[in-house]
Formats: structure tokens, sequence, C-alpha cells
């Protein structure tokens, strides 16, 4: 060793510490011993290139009389006779020479010299070359060369003074060498020893790693901990099933196997892998994957790099911590799908039971839709309903209004794609996707998830999500929607069969005109919104005759021709009604009495002139409005029926309107 005073890096470190450290039974009478075995080896050679520029800076220095002599130009190659360090010019001139003596004293492992009159080139003229071989400690191999160049007059007392000078920068080199491998080993001994202490940081987050119940969270305690053992860590953590992550270190692992690469090695043989990367000016980088493994399987990979030689990292420990968090990581993950699941179980309850609270359908689409948002925060909906007969398909309810109640053919769209194919649908990216779509284009959508509502095995409709954001949607959210939407349908085919039940219920079954009560309701509820209306009462003459003579099937015909005639004679808002046996009535929302008895006319004479076996009916007219009389459904109903009392008291066949009140 060189005889150094000032700061030495390896005295700066005390002995006794390193040496009880790491080595507590060898040699406790020379701690140092230990460390002078530290050594290169053959493997080592093709990352020492820093050292060496390093180790002859260091002797240059500590020779500043000897080395700068500018009548001698000094180099430094390395084991494969590439330049490391030294005068520039002559490295540069050497490179052209085929024979000098830092080639051939690698070649033959032994001091050279050669004379000018070998050399070839201009610039070593009247120049001769000597090198000196540099051995590693233990094996003897050569991996280095310590050369110069001086004048032929000087040449006769160099050989000597290179031998001196290449003992002396070997010594340079292996105290750098120690150096670096003492502040790494003192490095990693804290590392370890706080991650074995109870109450150490490392523990604490490896501790902490357990108590994590998101995955995301384990994840990032996982880069926390690996960062603290080694700062200068490049990691990222490979993972093979999606996580939306806002991590950018999280990446997603895509295996190949016919690529053996360390990560695909590490994620299959669920072994810990390090490797030593050939990187020009990092002499030591190293490349290691520790697999994400749980008691179910292997999740991922953590991959890292690190400037450090493979031996002196600690791959039984970050074994440990990456064995630990894998356990952590599918206890986080079991945990978030249980919870997932008994969130997924109340919901379905929740909208079940909501759902099956609202029997009008089109409260039950706009319940839909605004909870399918909420579930899934998506910024747009759409509840598309089936029309076989049309090959068409209607936008029941929709987030975005201009849709609302728009109609499309069974051939556009990603609605009319669920209900040809009755298969859910996810779309990542709208922009990718060949299929035109006024839902996508109106919101600037770009994700998509979609599935058929089915009622009684039969696809009635289809519900649409969407969100601006590409690949918005997990496969969580399709397989969530295809549950949800089966208690939509289940839901609409409640909501339908109930609105059809109320219609049969609301219909007379023999002449398909409402029932009295439905009538009754309708003016009631007209009353209270409405200024005014017309109701006319119609009553069959002679219609106990008519049974009598021709049979009462004959007489059920006539109530239907009359029937039939009655509605083909009103506007849709008005209301035709069986309100007794032969009694019909229609209620003119909004109607004057002149305007209502223009209606009755055309009925009676129709009747008159279309009924077979012919018949005639008489009318009575009575209207009610805002301003006069008490306004109710009785009252109107005595009116008509007295005026219709007076038509057939004065002849039949007749329309009689009532004295206003
Ligand atoms: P008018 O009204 O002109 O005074 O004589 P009318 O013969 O029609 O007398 P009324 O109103 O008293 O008789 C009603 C008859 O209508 C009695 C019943 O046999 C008949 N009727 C009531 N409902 C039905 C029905 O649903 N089908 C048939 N075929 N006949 C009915
Ligand atoms: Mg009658
Ligand atoms: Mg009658």
């Amino acid at each position: 060793m060189s005889e150094r005073t000032g700061k030495n890096p390896v005295e700066e470190i005390r002995r006794d510490e390193i040496g009880e450290a790491l080595f507590p039974v060898i040699s406790r009478e020379d701690p140092s011993f230990w460390i002078q075995s530290v050594d290169i080896g053959t493997a080592d050679f093709p990352y020492i290139e820093a050292l060496l520029r390093e180790s002859f800076a260091d002797w240059q220095e500590q020779n500043a009389g000897f080395s700068q002599d500018p009548q001698v130009e000094w180099f430094l190659f390395s084991h494969e006779g590439e330049a490391a360090a030294g005068d520039p010019n002559l490295i540069l001139q050497l490179k052209k020479e085929p024979r000098h003596a830092g080639w051939m004293s690698l070649a033959r492992r032994e001091s050279v010299i050669v004379p000018p009159e070998h050399h070839e080139s201009e610039y070593l003229r009247g120049r001769a070359t000597l090198a000196v071989p540099i051995f590693t400690r233990s094996g003897g191999d050569v991996f280095a060369v310590l050369g110069c160049s001086v004048p032929e007059a000087e040449a006769a007392g160099m050989p000597r003074l290179v031998e001196m000078g290449g003992a002396h920068f070997r010594t340079c080199f292996y105290q750098r060498l120690e150096y670096s491998f003492i502040h790494d080993t003192l490095y990693t001994k804290q590392a370890g020893a706080t991650a074995l202490s109870g109450d150490s940081a490392l523990f604490r987050m490896v501790r902490r790693l357990y108590d994590k119940f998101n995955v995301d969270g384990v994840l990032e305690e996982l880069l926390r901990i690996v960062l603290v053992l080694h700062p200068s860590a490049r990691c990222q953590l490979l993972m093979t099933q999606d996580y939306q992550s806002t991590n950018p270190q999280l990446k997603a692992f895509l295996l190949d196997q016919r690529k053996r690469d360390i990560c695909t090695t590490a994620f299959m043989q669920g072994s810990v892998e390090v490797e030593r990367i050939p990187a020009p000016g990092h002499p030591e980088r190293i490349e290691a994957a520790l697999p994400l493994a749980g008691h179910q399987g292997v999740y991922g990979v953590f991959h890292f790099t690190l400037d450090l030689p493979p031996e002196r990292l600690d791959t039984h420990l970050l074994g440990m911590i990456a064995d630990t968090a894998g356990k952590a990581f599918e206890n986080a993950k079991l945990y978030e799908q249980s919870n997932l699941l008994i969130r997924e179980l109340l919901l379905i309850n929740e909208l079940t039971k909501r759902l099956n609270q609202n029997l009008q359908l089109s409260d039950v689409f706009s319940f839909a839709i605004q909870e399918l948002v909420g579930i899934f925060r998506a910024e747009y909906c759409c509840i598309v309903k089936d029309n076989p007969e049309e090959q068409r398909f209607e936008v029941m309810a929709c987030s975005l209004p201009e849709l609302e109640g728009a109609s499309f053919s069974r051939d556009y769209g990603f609605g009319g794609q669920v209900l040809r194919t009755q298969e859910p649908l996810i779309v990542s990216d709208y922009l990718e996707s060949s299929v035109p779509s006024r839902f996508m284009e109106l919101g600037e959508a770009r994700s998509m998830i979609a599935a058929p509502l089915i009622s009684n095995g039969k696809t009635m409709g289809a519900v649409l999500l969407a969100q601006r954001e590409h690949h918005y949607f997990s496969y969580e959210n399709f397989k969530l929607l295809q549950m949800l939407s089966t208690h939509i349908g289940l839901a609409v085919g409640n909501a339908t069969l109930h609105a059809e039940l109320q219609r049969m219920a609301n219909r007379d079954t023999l002449t398909g005109l409402h029932v009295r009560r439905h009538l009754d309701e309708r003016i009631h509820a007209h009353q209270l919104e409405g200024s005014k209306g017309a109701l006319l009462v119609i009553d069959i003459d002679r219609f106990k005759q008519v049974n009598d003579t021709y049979g009462h099937q004959i007489g059920d015909s006539i109530l239907q021709q009359i029937s039939s005639i009655m509605k083909s004679s009103i506007r849709m808002t008005d209301v035709s009604a069986r309100w007794g046996g032969e009694e019909l009535a229609i209620y003119f929302p909004e109607t004057t009495l002149d305007e209502a008895l223009l209606v009755a006319e055309r009925i009676r004479s129709l009747v008159e002139q279309e009924t077979e076996p012919s018949v005639t009916v008489s009318c009575g007219v009575a209207e009610w409005s805002q301003d006069n009389g008490t306004i109710s459904v009785e009252s109107l109903f005595y009116r008509a029926d007295m005026a219709l009392y007076q038509a057939k008291h004065s002849g039949r066949n007749r329309i009689h309107t009532a004295l206003a009140e």
C-alpha cells in the first residue's frame, strides 16, 4: 500500500467496525486481513473501465514528479488492449501502430521494450515504447497494461522505472477497489442490520406492506423499500393483470415465453434473478428481477437495475422482501375482490328493490340511467328498446337529451349490434372502431360498454355506457354491467307487463273502449288542470228490441260497430268509453259544446247509415268550463244524461244539449 497521508477513504472507516461486523470469526489479530483478499476476477474485467481511469488519475496525482516528466508520455490499456487512460495524442497514435510495447506486453504477460525502429508512425520516430502487465492479486490474470513512450536516449534507465510505476499503479487500483467494496458493504450492512431490528425503518416498512389493504398501496410500499435499500436503483413493477394506477413505474407485463429475458425467467420459475449488464461507463451495472408471488400464483415481476457488482447485492434480503410483498399483494387483492363482491351484491339488491318500486316504464328507464352513471362513474348512459317488426330501435332514455326519443335502424351503431348479436360489447377506443355511433359522437366518447336487456329470455333492448377517455372501462366493469342489465331487464319486463295489465284493465273487452272508471279519472284529472271540456253520451235507440229481434250476438255486434264509428270519429286526445250496458260516451278535453256537437252529429248520422242491421242513437251533450258552474264529473254526467233523456223524449235519433248551469 502507498504511503499516502491526507485523506485516504479506506482509513476513514474504522477497521474494527468493519471487521467485527462482517467477519467476526476471521483473524481478530489483524482486522485488515480480510480486505486484502478483495479482488477482481476475469469476469469482472469488462466492467472495470471506470475504476482503471480513476486509479490512473490517483497514480498520476501521487507521482507528480515521476509520471509527469514532459519527456515521458504514459498510457494505460485495458485487458483487451483498449486505451483506458493516458496521454491523448500518444493513445491516438498507438491505435495505428501495429507493434508497440502495450500490445506486446499484454500478449506476452511480461514487461516489454520496443525500440524506435520497430515503430511505423511519424509520431514515435526516435522513441521507444515500454510496458508492464498489471496482474490481479489472486488469479494472476493481466487486467491492464501500463506503459510509456520515451526518447531513445532515455530508454536505457526506463524499464525499472516502468516496473515500479506498474506496482504503484496496481496499489492505487486496489485501493480504489477496496474503497468501493467497503462503501457498498457498509451500506448493505447498514440496510441489513436495519431490516433485522424490530423497530427499524425497514422492518416497519415491511410491516406496513401487510397493513395495506389496497393493491396500489402494497406496490408503492415495495418500491419505497427497495429505494431505501438501494437509492440508485431504477425500478419498475411489471404486473400481469391490468391495474389502473397513476404510478408511472407500474407497467403491464406482457409475458412472452419465447423471449427468455430475466423477467420471464423470474416469473416462470418464481426465482430471484440477477444478471450483469455490459454497459459502457458503468462497470458494475446489474439487472435484477424478483417474482411477486403469493399462495395462488405469481402476480408480476419487480425489475430494477443498479450500479453494483452482483455479489454485493443481498439477494436473500430482497427475495424475502419480494416474498412478503407478494403475499401482502395477494391479501390486498383478495380483500379488494371480496369488498367488490359485497359492493356488487349490495348494489344489485338496492337496484332491484328500487327498480321494482317503479312500475312506470319511463320511471324505470330514467332511474336505471341515473344509477348506472353513478355506479360506473360514466359520463353517458343510454337505454334503447328493440322494435323488431320495423327493424328499428328507439332510444327510451338517454343522458344526452338530443338522443331522447330518437329511432335508428337495427343495422346502425352499437345499440343495433347488441340487439342483433344479443351479446355484450366492450369498446376500448372508438377511434379504432369501424362502427358509426351517434351516441359516441355526440358525447365525444371513446370508451364504451354495452349489454343486452333480456326479459323472459328475449332481448328487448340494450343499455350503453360511454366515457370520453379511451380504455376507461375495466373488464370488471364489463362483467358488472352484464349482471346489472339482467336486473334492469327484469324490471323493464315487469313494468311492461304492468303497463299491459293496466291497459287491459282500463279497456272494455267487447268494444275495446275505455271503462267508465278510466273515463271518470280522465275527466277528473282534466278538470283539475284544464280550462274546459265537453261530454257526449250516446244511447242506442230501442236496443232491447234489436236484441229481441236479432238476438244478443247481433246486439253485441251493433255495439262493436258503433264503437268503431266512435273511435274513428275522434282525436287522439279524446277519450271514448263504454259507461254502461249500451250506453257509450266521449269526453273532449279543451273543447266547446259546439265543437262537440259537430262530432256528435257525425257519429249519429254514420250510425244511422252504416250499422247493419241499421240502428239509431240518441245523444246528450254537456260542457264545463273554469268560468262557471260547479266543476265535477258527476255534475257533467248528470247534465249530459238529462240532455240524452230529452233527446229520447223528443223522438230519438237526435242530439240534445244541456243548458248551461
Ligand atoms: P231506449 O233506450 O230507446 O229507450 O230503448 P232501449 O230498448 O234501448 O231501452 P233500455 O235502455 O231500457 O234497454 C237497454 C237494453 O240494452 C237492455 C239490454 O238487453 C240491452 N243491453 C245492454 N247491454 C248489452 C250488451 O252488452 N249486449 C247486448 N246485446 N245487449 C245489451
Ligand atoms: Mg239505455
Ligand atoms: Mg237504449
